[in-house]
């Protein structure tokens, strides 16, 4: 009971947003699953969603978050033991996934939709952590290059895609070495042969992610030039020289590491490591895609159901017109990038390699890049309490970067796509035809549409490269919304990027339905 003393009244604040099924109230996710094929996939979707907003998994994200690894070097008598300890939350999120198929699923169970139900699945458990999604991505990733060689796929593959923690197996990538990650060609770690089909191989690598891994799949010079091999994590010539005191994914321990002999055995021919490793690249790159989604979702659930029950001027913040514009930004915004990451989820199931390829590679810039304003703004949303640890929003900002830097960053992700337009000419064209089965559905995709096709050849490639990717980037997305999501989402999208919307989240032009687009988001 109050009493005049009383100086604790907590009013005005919104309840925590859990329990609720992650996976449920994404109306645009479920759709996408749906529709591109993954339909069969709904009950475990629906099952995982229950479980991914659940105060249990909240608690053992926080945890998992809060206990950052440590990396002990050395036991008491001196030995090397290059050991990493977790806290068993993590364990427990890596478990969940590993046990739901999420590194394996398309690759145990090739039925069509496949790799769209998998995309689901990672969409979803991203939102407990992105840390644990890393193993996972990798793991799932390293199947298409190690079937390069099909002795050691033989020999791995059932363990990296058993669904158990305890007898599975996980696979990591060292390729980035401290003179070069992008221009890999400047590796300097060696592989000499030894007669025998194995190679000793020496160097290091200055970004290894989850060292604890049972496999890697590296890059080092061979006698033949740079070739990719596949080594194991209890070599012991395997050392871990420290962790990253990273920025975000603090939960992830990514590490510097060293060779001194390590065995390893050749994937794919010598000096054809870039051709072998990229086939794994793809897909990671494809998880890049899937996790900025993911943390889009996640920062509009936060953002919408916070403005919901906070209120300010009288009003709650939800209904006041300048926040409504904010949100239904957020959420066309996040709509895009999931409609676009599963009709590219598709390709992957259809083997449909010129669209595949080149659609990845376009998205994976765009949406990457689109996730750090994005959560820099749903933060914003919940004001001073979004800037303070316990909303998890601050967590959501640090981690949001990442995708952009991994697996190419902004400038070579977008040089991709240009280099990708002369030596696999089938790519642009299979991606415009894409585009063009929505003309006529909004007058600005189309005045785009026909800007995009007269300028895929500017005078200065390298210097206009983001330019045009994003222009690509904004086509897809904005045809695959005119062709499959309602037409507030569609029109308002096309009018805020198309049009003449602003720079900033929050400056849709008045003609858009934005409350319609906030309820489509989030039920109320
Ligand atoms: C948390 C984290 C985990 C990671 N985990 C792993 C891992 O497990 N395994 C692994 O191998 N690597 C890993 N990496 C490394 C990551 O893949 C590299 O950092 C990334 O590829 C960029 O390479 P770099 O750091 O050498 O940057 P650089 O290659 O030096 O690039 C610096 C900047 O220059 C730009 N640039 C490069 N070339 C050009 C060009 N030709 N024209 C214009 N601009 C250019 C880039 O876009 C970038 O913005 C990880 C990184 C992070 C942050």
């Amino acid at each position: 009971m109050l009493t005049s003393a009383s100086t604790h009244e907590v009013l005005n604040q919104a309840p925590p947003i859990v329990p609720y099924n992650v996976f449920e109230a994404d109306l645009a996710l479920r759709e996408a699953l749906e529709r591109e094929g993954g339909a069969w996939g709904v009950d475990r979707l629906r099952d995982t969603g229950e479980l991914a907003g659940s105060p249990e998994a909240l608690a053992h994200s926080e945890r998992a978050e809060r206990n950052e690894p440590i990396l002990r070097t050395h036991d008491r008598y001196g030995n090397r033991i290059d050991r990493v300890e977790l806290d068993p939350s993590w364990h427990w999120s890596l478990r969940q996934a590993i046990e739901r198929e999420m590194h394996s699923l398309p690759w145990r169970d090739p039925q069509p939709g496949a790799h769209v139900v998998r995309a689901a699945l990672f969409v979803v458990w991203s939102q407990v952590g992105s840390g644990v999604m890393c193993p996972v991505s990798m793991t799932y990733s390293a199947i298409p290059a190690l079937r390069e060689s099909p002795e050691l796929a033989e020999e791995w593959e059932p363990r990296l895609t058993r669904p158990s923690y305890a007898d599975g197996a996980l696979a990591g990538m060292a390729m980035t070495e401290k003179q070069g990650g992008s221009d890999v060609r400047a590796n300097t770690t060696r592989a000499e042969p030894l007669g025998d089909g194995t190679y000793e191989i020496t160097g290091h690598k200055w970004f290894c992610s989850y060292p604890p891994c049972d496999v890697f799949l590296t890059l080092a010079q061979a006698p033949g030039g740079l070739s990719c091999f596949l080594f194991e994590g209890r070599d012991p010539g395997f050392r871990i020289q420290r962790l990253k005191d990273k920025l975000g994914t603090r939960s992830l321990p990514s590490s510097e590491v060293e060779f001194q002999a390590v065995r390893g055995r050749l994937i794919g021919g010598e000096g054809r490591g870039v051709a072998t490793i990229i086939r794994m690249v793809n897909h990671t790159r494809l998880d890049c895609l899937l996790g900025s989604t993911a943390s889009m979702r996640w920062g509009l659930a936060q953002a919408v159901h916070h403005t919901r029950h906070r209120s300010a001027f009288d009003k709650l913040l939800a209904e006041q017109p300048a926040m409504q514009n904010v949100l239904a930004d957020l959420a066309v915004e996040s709509e895009a990038a999931t409609t676009a990451a599963f009709r590219i989820a598709r390709a992957y199931d259809e083997q449909d390699a010129p669209f595949r390829r080149f659609a990845t590679a376009v998205m994976k810039y765009w949406v990457c890049k689109r996730a750090a304003p994005h959560a820099a703004e749903a933060l914003e949303c919940l004001g001073g309490n979004g800037y303070v640890e316990e909303s998890g929003m601050p967590r959501l900002l640090r981690d949001s970067p990442l995708n952009s830097i991994w697996e190419g960053s902004g400038n070579v992700a977008a040089l991709d796509v240009l280099r990708a337009t002369v030596k696999e000419p089938e790519g642009l064209p299979a991606f415009l035809a894409e585009c063009e089965l929505a003309r006529g559905g909004n007058q600005l995709l189309d005045a785009h549409l026909d800007r995009l096709l007269a300028a895929t050849a500017p005078a200065e490639p390298q210097f206009e490269a983001r330019r045009l990717v994003e222009g690509l980037a904004l086509a897809l997305q904005a045809s695959l919304l005119v062709r499959h999501a309602p037409p507030v989402v569609a029109d308002a999208f096309c009018a805020g990027r198309l049009g003449d919307g602003g720079r900033a989240f929050g400056t849709l032009p008045s003609s858009v339905d934005a409350p319609a687009i906030v309820e489509r988001a989030l039920a109320a």
